[in-house]
């Protein structure tokens, strides 16, 4: 499967230095030296028009970072999915362990959106992981049954992007060793077929996150099921963000 890099800006980035890091990227992206990967970027909604602008015509794709499960209404502050649509958005984050922590979203939420999303033909990428705490437990593998259980969207039309972030290992600096990675993402493998059947569910690519920089890309993205990366804090300088679409 080819690799979906995928750059989560998380609430990073004003109009200034947003379109500059997206311009870079359509550039280098378009050039004769790009790696034979997938680019996304998911910027603040703020900036999804202005980075929108820079990426046309580039093969970069633009997601949001989370969306509304209702297609309009009484809903102050939210987004619906039929407005990233507007805005050419082909991806959306659903169920960043930040939104479940922060916003107390629920693997039910979640999965109201991710359906949403691809009633909108626009690919939800959906966050599992566990936190330090399960992991000290033994009841990793028991959590991301749980939260795919809860959170998968019904079978049916459209994409779907799984990305296994263990709470952890975000923004800390620590990543999951290339053994516990291969193990998650088997057992994702495994969830994603039972709910799926064999073949649609070898299809959904599984992506990690947690810490993904360029020095540890290599190894990561050659660890079996693991189809690409949701890269944060990385993502935020081109460099490093375009390291690992190379070492990928
Ligand atoms: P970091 O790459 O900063 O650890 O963030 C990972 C993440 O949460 C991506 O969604």
């Amino acid at each position: 499967m080819r690799k979906l890099i995928a750059g989560n800006w998380k609430m990073n980035g004003q109009r200034a230095d947003g379109t500059a890091l997206a311009k870079t990227l359509a550039e280098r992206a378009r050039g004769s030296e790009a790696p034979d990967v997938d680019w996304l970027v998911c910027p603040p909604f703020t900036l999804l028009h202005l980075v929108a602008e820079q990426l046309s015509g580039s093969p970069v794709k633009l997601g949001a970072q989370d969306c509304h499960f209702e297609e309009k209404g009484a809903h102050t502050g939210d987004v619906a999915p039929g407005m990233l649509d507007d805005l050419c958005c082909s991806h959306v984050i659903v169920g960043h362990s930040e939104r479940r922590q922060d916003h107390k979203e629920s693997d039910e939420l979640v999965q109201a959106k991710a359906e949403a999303a691809r009633a909108h033909g626009i690919t939800p990428i959906l966050c599992i992981g566990e936190t330090q705490e399960e992991r000290d437990a033994g009841k990793a593998m028991d959590v991301l049954t749980r939260q795919l259980e809860g959170s998968l969207p019904a079978a049916g039309e459209g994409e779907l992007v799984v990305a296994y972030e263990p709470v952890w290992a975000i923004g800390t600096g620590r990543t999951a060793t290339a053994e516990d990675v291969r193990e998650a993402h088997a057992h994702v493998r495994a969830q994603l077929k039972k709910a799926y059947g064999d073949t649609a569910g070898a299809q959904v690519r599984i992506l990690y996150g947690g810490s993904v920089k360029p020095a540890n890309a290599g190894e990561l993205m050659a660890t079996e099921n693991v189809d690409g990366a949701l890269v944060g804090g990385a993502s935020l300088k081109a460099d490093d963000f375009w390291e690992i679409g190379k070492a990928a």
